[in-house]
């Protein structure tokens, strides 16, 4: 049975670096993200079998939509990777309702939107996995990133409580909460002063993402987990 996989957020950043490993790896792949030329690009880089579509995350419809296109093209989905996600980083005294609700809409009610649609299609059919892309500042907080660290530690307790709910349909899912990654998102941040803070010295690589997430996705017996992949940063934080 073909081993398909939607990865939403799939276009750029650590989604595209989990498209590429699960695709070296066998899987057929729906490269989701809003810009759907993005999306088509990474998905040509990687080969015929895959899918590129767009979707944004916060609106249910277009979710379910989406899962129905997967279907009809790949198969059912038994893997579900949640890379999608924003950060608007700002003092919360400083910080607009309208960038706090796209933070929470995108990286909160855009995962619960996907679960729900992967969930039911997963039940339907022989279970299957789901890894969602918290960080490590959801468990630890930061100052500027009150808004976006609620989102990421509300993933969690959603994550942990859907794992109750589904467990016994045979459907697993787990968290990977990265430190600072080499990506579009962090890209403006002053790394030299960031890297001593982190015991490692240096950012992480989306490949390195990667791999924690296919180990979750293949792990049957890892469920409501939370994969900490910081460098040793949040042992000083
Ligand atoms: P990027 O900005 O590089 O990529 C974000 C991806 O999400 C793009 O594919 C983007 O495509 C997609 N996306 C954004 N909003 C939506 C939406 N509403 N609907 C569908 N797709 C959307 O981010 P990263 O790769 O750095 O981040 C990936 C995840 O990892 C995020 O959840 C982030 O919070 C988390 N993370 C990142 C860290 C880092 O250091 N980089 C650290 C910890 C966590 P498009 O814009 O076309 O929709």
């Amino acid at each position: 049975m073909n081993k398909v996989c939607a990865i939403f957020g799939g276009s750029r950043g650590i989604g595209k670096a989990v498209a590429q490993l699960l695709a070296q790896k066998g899987f057929h792949l729906a490269i989701i993200a809003r810009n759907l030329d993005a999306a088509k690009a990474t998905a040509s880089q990687l080969g015929t079998v895959h899918l590129a579509l767009s979707c944004d995350v916060a609106k249910e419809q277009n979710v379910q939509d989406t899962f129905q296109e997967i279907e009809k093209n790949l198969g059912h989905v038994k893997y579900l990777v949640n890379a999608a996600g924003i950060n608007r980083d700002a003092l919360l005294l400083r910080s607009k309702a309208e960038d706090m609700v796209s933070q929470l809409h995108t990286n909160l009610l855009g995962t619960m939107l996907t679960c729900k649609a992967g969930v039911k299609s997963m039940m339907q059919h022989q279970g299957g996995a789901i890894v969602n892309i918290g960080s490590v500042v959801g468990q630890k907080g930061n100052s500027g990133q009150s808004v976006y660290s609620a989102s990421k530690e509300g993933l969690v307790g959603f994550s942990r409580s859907l794992a109750k709910e589904v467990g016994r349909k045979k459907i697993r899912i787990n968290v990977v909460a990265p430190g600072f990654i080499h990506t579009d998102m962090t890209s403006s941040l002053k790394e030299d002063k960031l890297n001593k803070m982190i015991p490692l010295g240096r950012f992480g690589e989306t490949s390195e993402v990667a791999h924690a997430v296919l180990f979750l996705l293949e792990s049957p017996y890892i469920t409501g987990h939370v994969l900490v992949l910081d460098g040793g940063l949040q042992l000083l934080i």
